[in-house]
């Protein structure tokens, strides 16, 4: 018989974490420019100060971008054969004539054919109930087509930027997994790298790896994405989850001067909802004394610890010294 069909978790598993590895190398190509050319604005920009620069370093970045599409290319073929899985791992075999044996001896699924990439998004759509949508088949066929040809691209009229793959990666995320909240699966992503290694939550931790990469991502997202992805307008004034901050704050990546805020208030309701954890916390608007804090959504907690926190500063609301 055939031993070991993978499941749709396992296969979306990796999916996500080859999807958020290629975000990550990407936000890091990204970062290491800017770094470099202390950039105020982004390639978006009207006036780009550095743009010639930038036409430079992106053609000495095509050999990495061409690794990183590859990359998002595996991960939609395992998000796609996870979503065939999610009716029958079998499904995955078709067309692959397998070759029938009177021996009785076990056959691992993995050294099985199964079906080719091309294939994949006509196979979704005929054999699942969640059908891909035909932009996404198209992004689908451009990283395809783009992994064979970015060497060639730098040179002139370059058709793409890391930026352009960012977003075409958060189009590609909604598509493929609406139902997972992103900023979640990034976290657990960044628990499957090789740093994890090094996450002992005192020095580092999966939060703050992720709040290190937060500012530059968020440039990257735009207003309709951010609503799509988190639920709520970017424009709309976030507070803090003193659950992920604290996680997030570590000896190395001290958040308390710049803390992230991942929280917005429910509408009609005294509580704030973290679109990183999905935790909601109940608070009350009063002013916070803290100097220099403008604060006025403060944590309501008689039996916890995070009572009376401002969840703008981080800070006792009252003004008192720890
Ligand atoms: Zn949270
Ligand atoms: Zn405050």
């Amino acid at each position: 018989m055939i031993i070991n069909p993978p499941s749709a978790e396992s296969l979306n598993e990796v999916a996500l974490r080859l999807y958020f590895s290629a975000w990550s190398s990407l936000i890091g190509i990204i970062h290491d420019f800017e770094l470099h050319f202390d950039v105020p604005g982004s390639a978006d920009d009207d006036e780009d100060t550095w743009a010639e620069e930038r036409k430079e370093y992106l053609e000495a970045c095509q050999p990495e971008l061409q690794s990183i599409c590859t990359i998002v290319q595996q991960s939609n073929e395992l998000a796609l054969k996870a979503r065939i899985c999610e009716v029958s791992p079998y499904l995955l075999l078709l067309k692959s004539e397998p070759k029938f044996s009177t021996n009785g001896s076990d056959i691992e699924f993995s050294d099985l054919r199964t079906l080719d990439a091309v294939d994949l998004p006509g196979a979704v759509n005929t054999l699942s109930a969640r059908p891909l949508s035909d932009e996404f088949v198209q992004t689908y066929n451009l990283f395809r087509s783009l992994r064979n040809k970015v060497a060639h691209l730098g040179s002139a009229n370059a058709v793409f930027t890391p930026e352009d793959l960012l977003k075409k990666m958060l189009f590609q995320y909604q598509q493929l997994w609406p139902e997972r909240m992103w900023l979640k699966e990034w976290v657990q992503a960044e628990s499957n790298t090789r740093l994890s290694y090094f996450h002992d939550y005192s020095n580092s931790s999966p939060y703050a790896d992720v709040f290190a990469q937060w500012p530059l991502a968020l440039k990257f997202i735009g207003k309709s994405d951010f609503k799509r992805l988190f639920g709520v307008a970017k424009f709309q004034r976030r507070y803090l989850c003193l659950s992920c901050f604290r996680l997030g704050t570590t000896d190395w990546n001290d958040l308390r001067s710049d803390p992230v805020h991942t929280a917005f208030l429910v509408k009609g309701a005294d509580r704030t909802c973290c679109f990183m954890c999905g935790e909601e916390v109940a608070v009350e608007r009063s002013l916070c004394r803290q100097d220099h804090c403008k604060g006025n959504v403060i944590c309501t907690d008689p039996e916890g610890e995070n009572d009376g926190i401002c969840l703008i500063c981080g800070e006792d609301a009252s003004g008192l010294a720890d």
